[in-house]
This record gives C-alpha cells, sequence and structure tokens, in this order.
C-alpha cells in the first residue's frame, strides 16, 4: 500500500486556490493553511463568465450553476453580492418570498460588505508603523466570520431552486450511497446535524479533497469547526434569519420543508466540478 509522501499532501491542501473561484483571493488565503508550493497549478482555472448570469439546470459551456455564482462572488478585486438564480419567490411555500428578499439583500451584503471592509483594514494596518495586535486579531476574525458568510450564502443560493424531485442523481447519489449508507440515512443525519445547532449556524455538506470524501459539518455562526480546503456543497442556513418569519422557532419544520427545494442537479454539477478540479491538481489517493 502507497501512502502519499507529505510533501505530496502539503501541495495539494490549500484548495481555495485550485478552486480559484474568486473566493481564492486574500480573504481566504488568511484563513487557508499551508502556502502554496512546487506542484500546485500556476493559476486559478477560468471559471470567469463575463456578463454570463446563472440559470438553472445543468452546467453549459459557462460553467456550472456554482461555478458561475461564485464568478460573480468576486469581480475587479471586490466581493460582490451574486444574483438570485431564481426571483424571491421561487421557493414558496418552503421558503417566503420576504425571507428570501431580507436574507438575500440584507443579510448577504452585509458579508460581502464586511469582508471587502476587513481587508481595507488589514491593509491600512500592514501600512502602519507597527501591527497592533488588538487590532489584528479583530481583522483577523471578521475575515473569517464574513468569508465564511459570503462563500457559504453564494453556495446556498445556488444549490436551491423550485419544482425539484427531491432526491439526487448521478455521482453524488453514489457517493452519498456509498458513504452514509442511502440517501435516506443521509438525509436523517444531516436532519440531526442542522437542527441541533446551538444558536446561529449552518449544517453543510462538504466536499474533503484529499480524501475525496463527502463530510457533513455543523458549523457555529459562518466559520467554526471546519477543516482547511473543505468546499461547500450542499449548505444549509439554520440561522434564525432563515426561517423565523414563516417558521417562528419551529427550526425543525424549515428543516423538513428545506429537502423540497434542495437543487440536487446543481449539486451533482458542482461535485462532479470539484472532483475535475482535485484530478487535475493530481492530489493523490493511496490505493486507488
Ligand atoms: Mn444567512
Amino acid at each position: 500500500m502507497q501512502h502519499p509522501t507529505r510533501r505530496e499532501v502539503m501541495t495539494s491542501v490549500p484548495v481555495a486556490a485550485w478552486l480559484g473561484a474568486g473566493l481564492s483571493g486574500a480573504a481566504l488565503a488568511q484563513v487557508s493553511v499551508a502556502p502554496g508550493r512546487e506542484g500546485e497549478p500556476e493559476q486559478g482555472p477560468d471559471v470567469r463568465a463575463p456578463g454570463g448570469m446563472p440559470g438553472g439546470g445543468r452546467g453549459d459551456a459557462r460553467g456550472s450553476l456554482v461555478q458561475r455564482m461564485l464568478a460573480q462572488a468576486y469581480q475587479n478585486d471586490q466581493y460582490h453580492l451574486p444574483a438570485l438564480p431564481y426571483p424571491y419567490d421561487a421557493l414558496e411555500p418552503h421558503i417566503d418570498a420576504e425571507t428570501m428578499k431580507l436574507h438575500h439583500d440584507r443579510h448577504h451584503q452585509s458579508y460581502v460588505d464586511g469582508l471587502n471592509r476587513a481587508i481595507s483594514h488589514e491593509k491600512q494596518l500592514q501600512a502602519g508603523a507597527e501591527i497592533d495586535a488588538d487590532r489584528l486579531a479583530g481583522i483577523q476574525r471578521d475575515l473569517s466570520f464574513n468569508a465564511g458568510g459570503h462563500l457559504l450564502h453564494t453556495v446556498f443560493w445556488a444549490v436551491m431552486g423550485s419544482g425539484q424531485d427531491n432526491r439526487p442523481m448521478g455521482q453524488i447519489a453514489e457517493a452519498i450511497n456509498a458513504q452514509f449508507g442511502s440517501f435516506d440515512s443521509f438525509r436523517n443525519l444531516f436532519t440531526k446535524v442542522a437542527v441541533g445547532v446551538k444558536g446561529s449556524g449552518w449544517a453543510a455538506m462538504m466536499y474533503e479533497p484529499v480524501g475525496d470524501r463527502l463530510f457533513i459539518y455543523q458549523i457555529n455562526e459562518h466559520d467554526a469547526h471546519l477543516a482547511p480546503g473543505a468546499i461547500p456543497l450542499l449548505p444549509l442556513d439554520v440561522w434564525e434569519h432563515a426561517y423565523y418569519l414563516k417558521y417562528g422557532p419551529a427550526r425543525a419544520e424549515y428543516v423538513q420543508a428545506w429537502w423540497n427545494v434542495v437543487n440536487w442537479n446543481v449539486v451533482d454539477e458542482s461535485f462532479q466540478w470539484m472532483r475535475t478540479r482535485r484530478q487535475e491538481a493530481a492530489i493523490m489517493t493511496a490505493g486507488r
């Protein structure tokens, strides 16, 4: 049995860099692990689709919906709020239009603004004669919180849609069955993770490229309890702002309803894209 050398693992870890979809910029570099070394792609993949608006359904020449939304999420050296790929009321009756409007236009926008602000604060701090440790700690907190919020919300919008058939298909279905036994057991586990978040946070199925595995993480706020390099495939926001207008304190009812709007087509497309990126980054896995 052949194990990857330490160097092979180290060179493959900065996943944000090989995803290269905007969020590989200054902010995620701050919360990523080892800096890139030899063996890393020279530059990120070209996922930008100038003028391309996200639509539903299958990926086309301009890339998958997740790719296109990520391309909108960072443009011209700034983070941006990507457009919702459907109208505010598209997820009714499960998620109401008013919640979607406030959540996207106000809450997500505040994370985008907070991220850009944190980056500029860090630049200002660097420009000074001496870096104040307390200010730096606050900025680091803001970077991580807002970068997590921006990435999670961008993918969250992409993986929902109206008129879904509620069951995974394609490679993601195979991977879920292989790792969790069945879709039903996956869904039960994910639901428990989501309902059990203490306070504000997320449940998220993440792609972990070193092991080519799926993980379900319970995320506090936007950024706690995450492995470096894991990429959100299917995040579910369980902050109160995501459901309180319609469901009040009944988070479990919101989570149950949310399964009706998951766009598995997009999740599968995104999973395949991530795996392709992984192959191109030549991440080594023993015994395969
Ligand atoms: Mn939110």
